[in-house]
């Protein structure tokens, strides 16, 4: 049995309680982190620190756990469950008020609610996956408009998940106006030749940690990176396409919609960029 972290204190998971009323439940008013965990070390720990406040600030939350403390728990977690390889999921919600209310409640006398577990993943860094490649589908991008905060409003995500399973595909990514936004849980990516193309950064997509590790160490690889907007026709002609998560690292995409990418197999950038990105942030572990 796993211990999880609730507001202060390790318990095992079935002895750990949310209130009703908190906000998380009642109207996904919350924020979350996923930090992969590989040697039994934190991948690109900061990053996610920096992006969990950021995401606070943008919904009016304070930050309830200091930098230093986070790591604390997340490394006692880590140790607590023997974790060598898996995920760290963090969520901090606006707390619960005792009712239910649009008003958010007085930060001085509603608490934030703090929840951390760890997911148990042998393996996961030698993924079958990253070896055959994915299939994707496309999907109608409806989600909401501030898609750089990284709140627990996963419901569109996970239909588009299911989608794509019914489909006998992986994963979807999402269209708006005729171009890729992302996929359901990771940033996506074409190779044409030797350029790398990915949507920069607005309001309209996550702002992924390892993304942004990928594209420096691409970089300092003396690869070409072109941040643009790309529609799903452009990717179908695509020598090759990815995806990147701190779940998933890099992980090469063969087929969209049905259309197989150059000869339908992992080609040559992406599965090097995913050598490159374990090794790198391997080194950089905490
Ligand atoms: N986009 C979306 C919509 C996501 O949910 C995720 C993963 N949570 C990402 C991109 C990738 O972000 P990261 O690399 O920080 O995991």
């Amino acid at each position: 049995m796993r211990t999880v972290y609730v507001n202060g204190d390790y318990l095992p998971e079935n002895e750990a309680t949310v209130s009703i009323f908190d906000r998380g439940f009642l109207m996904a008013d919350g924020v979350y982190e996923v930090t992969s965990v590989l040697d039994g070390k934190l991948i690109d720990f900061d990053g996610h620190a920096v992006r969990l406040e950021r995401s606070l600030r943008e919904l009016d939350m304070k930050t309830p756990i200091s930098k230093e403390d986070l790591l604390e728990v997340h490394r006692e977690l880590v140790r607590l469950n023997g974790i060598e390889e898996g995920m760290i999921y963090l969520q901090i919600t606006r707390g619960a008020p005792g009712d239910r209310d649009f008003v958010f409640p007085d930060p001085e006398t509603t608490a934030p609610t703090i929840v951390l577990f760890t997911q148990n993943k042998p393996g996961l860094s030698d993924s079958p996956a990253a070896k055959k490649g994915m299939k994707i589908i496309s999907i109608e991008d409806i989600r909401w408009g501030r898609r750089d905060i990284k709140t627990v409003q996963l419901l569109y995500p996970s239909m588009g998940k299911m989608m794509a399973k019914k489909a006998g595909a992986d994963d979807a990514w999402m269209i708006e106006d005729g171009f890729v936004t992302e996929g359901t849980s990771n940033n996506a990516y074409i190779v044409k030749g030797n350029k790398i193309i990915t949507r920069g950064l607005s309001h309209d997509i996550l702002h992924g940690i390892t993304r942004a590790a990928v594209l420096r160490f691409a970089r300092e690889a003396q690869m070409e990176v072109e941040e643009r907007n790309f529609t799903i026709d452009e990717a179908k002609e695509a020598d090759e396409a990815f995806i990147t998560s701190a779940s998933t690292f890099v992980m090469p995409v063969v087929e969209i919609d049905g259309v197989a990418l150059g000869d339908g197999v992992p080609g040559r950038v992406a599965p090097r960029l995913r050598e490159i990105y374990l090794e790198e942030s391997l080194k950089a572990a905490i």
